[in-house]
């Protein structure tokens, strides 16, 4: 039996190990387990190139749980180590390591991921167990077996074993502070966190059960699959959760090694980021969940798996972010996603106009957030319009050619309240798309500057479309007595009497009698006050922005012109000034809320009206 110290400057890896990374204390189980999974592969490896002469077992990893004996043993059928190698890759290497380690993250908090990066996976174990042991016998010819054990000290002891199969054990002397390890739901319960798709069978001892899949299905050819595996393997993933939309199978081999699927899951509502979640594998040992530095931010609405074998295992934020393969894999994956997208618009527009409705906000969102995105996307965006068709702007273009300057596009904001601006471009034919979301809001003015202005969004409420108006009518005087024309004759009826003082009034001949008059907002100084109003800073100057409504006034609504007459007959002072504020909050109301104070005049002024509706006959008949 050989005993010995390793000189290292930390008297005890214990209490360095545990400080710093107890909180992630479980993730010993997947450094051992991938260690195992390792020692298998390589065994394996060797196999095929001739060096293993005795036969090479079925691959396995086995857990006991042995309560009484308060252990946890791991065991594999990998190339095993000689007592050299032990000294060689367990103390030596590890205890560089761990000096490095120690140096570098003296003062740090972030060192979750780190043990494995410098080497320490091993040394994991001392996070749960007081002492650990090694029972090991090597592949090699003539090898003789190997025990090492370690109390968390500097000191180890190495000895001869009588172990007689190729392999090798890891024993681990559970600490009290962590007896849950001893228990069969708790280490069942880790696994599926840390090893559910680890390639090798990992077996509970007692009763054989596997706990992994071994072949998940990233690692299979997309030809063997069908959509109901992708499902499935989905809700295995994500139990629970809506089933996806549809999904990408990534599979590169060069420049770098990626593997993976990403399911575009169906978003309960816009934006929410929380749903999203790619978790990251490396070799089918799972690493974490949204690593931002490999996948884009505006990707992790994505659910899905990636797994990237060029990575180590345990990397850290800082390796991540310096990394020059990392940032060329998540331009990878951001290509791959364009790609899908857009070879869908173009093969399967159907499904594709299908899924709009569900996957527009990511789009918006990418383009928002990833120029190279915008550009690959750009030409796929579609608009729903209010009749529910899903339209390119070059479609839109062409539908409304004649009916508005080119390139311009209405948008409604809002259908339900603009519901009479809709029906009025609905009666002349012309398509209006819905912008409706939050995030349209912000994409739209981005798009426009994008796109070099080519396209012009104007807010339906914004503006008023020749094509809705009849042509120039000759103004006929209609007040003798002033001399007023019907133009001047409205607008002065209207200014007289309108309380809300605020805002322009224009007159004019709709080709439609049905609205009496529309609310306009101009399109800018709306998106200005909209800007202001979302940025916190701003906020408080909105309320006194200007909007610049103008009422417009329809000359051949039947309800004007019966506001004319009245106007001019003597003493129904009282009712065109009802009339007057009525009309024009009902195009208020088409266009947005009342505040509290509005919508009590309104109720007031509504049963004022039904108060005289028909007075007249009915004093008449009596
Ligand atoms: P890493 O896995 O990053 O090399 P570890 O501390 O996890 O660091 O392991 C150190 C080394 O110990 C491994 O590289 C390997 O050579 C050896 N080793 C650990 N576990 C086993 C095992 N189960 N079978 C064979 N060799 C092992
Ligand atoms: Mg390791």
């Amino acid at each position: 039996m050989e005993a010995g110290h390793i000189s290292i400057h930390a008297e005890n890896i214990l209490p360095i190990i545990k400080r710093w990374l107890y909180s992630e204390k479980e993730i010993y189980i997947r450094e051992l387990v991938s260690n195992a999974a390792d020692a298998i592969l390589k065994l394996q490896k060797l196999s095929l190139l001739g060096e293993v002469k005795t036969e090479v077992p079925d691959a396995a990893i086995t857990l006991t749980i042995d309560k009484p004996g308060k252990r946890l043993i791991i065991s594999d059928t990998g190339l095993g180590m000689t007592a050299d190698e032990i000294k060689k890759y367990i103390n030596q290497v590890a205890f560089s390591g761990l000096h490095d380690f120690l140096d570098k993250y003296k003062d740090k908090d972030d060192s979750q991921q780190v043990i494995g990066h410098f080497g320490l996976g091993f040394y994991s174990s001392f996070m749960v167990a007081s002492k650990v042991e090694i029972d090991t016998l090597s592949y090699k010819e003539g090898a003789v077996a190997a025990r090492w054990s370690c109390d968390g000290s500097t000191a180890f002891e190495l000895s001869e074993s009588d172990r007689k199969e190729v392999g090798t054990s890891i024993i681990l002397h559970i600490g009290d502070d962590s007896a849950e390890m001893l228990e069969s739901e708790t280490i069942k319960g880790l696994i599926h966190r840390y090893c559910a798709f680890i390639r090798y069978p990992i077996k509970l001892a007692d009763s054989g059960e596997v706990l992994n899949e071994t072949r998940p299905l990233w690692t299979r050819s997309p030809t063997e699959l069908n959509d109901k595996d992708y499902i499935d393997f989905f809700q295995k993933l994500f139990p629970g959760s809506p089933d996806p939309l549809f999904w990408i199978h990534l599979n590169v081999d060069y420049p770098f090694n990626l593997k993976g699927v990403l399911y575009f899951p169906k978003l309960k509502h816009e934006l929410d980021a929380s749903q999203g979640e790619v978790k990251l594998y490396c070799n089918q040992v799972y690493v974490a969940d949204n690593t931002k530095e490999l996948i884009p931010e505006f990707l992790t609405l994505l659910k899905g798996v990636i797994d990237c074998p060029d990575l180590p295992l345990n990397v850290s934020r800082s390796y991540l972010q310096n990394d020059p393969t990392v940032r060329k894999i998540s331009e990878h994956i951001t290509k791959k996603v364009a790609d899908k997208l857009s070879g869908m618009a173009k093969t399967e527009r159907e499904t594709y106009a299908k899924f709009w409705d569900d996957i527009h906000p990511f789009i918006k969102f990418g383009m928002l957030r990833d120029h190279k995105f915008f550009e690959r996307m750009q030409d796929y965006l579609l608009f729903k319009t209010a009749d529910g068709e899903h339209l390119t702007l070059d479609q839109y273009k062409e539908k409304m050619t004649g009916k508005v300057e080119d390139g311009t596009v209405i948008y409604a904001s809002d259908p339900k309240a603009q519901v009479s601006y809709l029906r009025l471009l609905k009666e002349e034919g012309m398509e209006v798309v819905i912008a409706d979301t939050m995030i349209d809001q912000h994409f739209i003015p981005y798009f426009e500057m994008q796109t070099g202005r080519k396209w012009k969004f104007k807010r339906i409420d914004s503006d008023l479309s020749e094509h809705l108006l009849e042509g120039a009518k000759p103004d006929i005087v209609v007040d003798a007595k002033d001399k007023a024309t019907t133009t001047e004759k409205i607008d002065k009826v209207f200014r007289d009497n309108l309380d809300q003082q605020q805002v322009k009034i224009r007159v004019e001949s709709f080709k439609s009698d049905k609205v009496p008059a529309m609310l306009l907002i101009d399109e800018n100084a709306r998106r200005l006050k909209d800007m202001a109003r979302s940025n916190g800073a701003m906020a408080a100057f909105a309320v006194g922005m200007p909007e610049e409504r103008t009422l417009v006034v329809n000359q051949n609504s039947p309800a004007i012109k019966n506001l004319i007459k009245l106007s001019q007959t003597f003493n129904r002072h009282e009712e065109v000034k009802l009339m007057v504020n009525q009309i024009f909050d009902l195009a208020w109301l088409q266009q947005g809320e009342f505040s509290a104070e509005m919508m009590q005049s309104f109720i007031d002024r509504s049963a004022a009206i039904l108060g005289r509706l028909g007075v007249s006959d009915v004093l008449l008949a009596q």
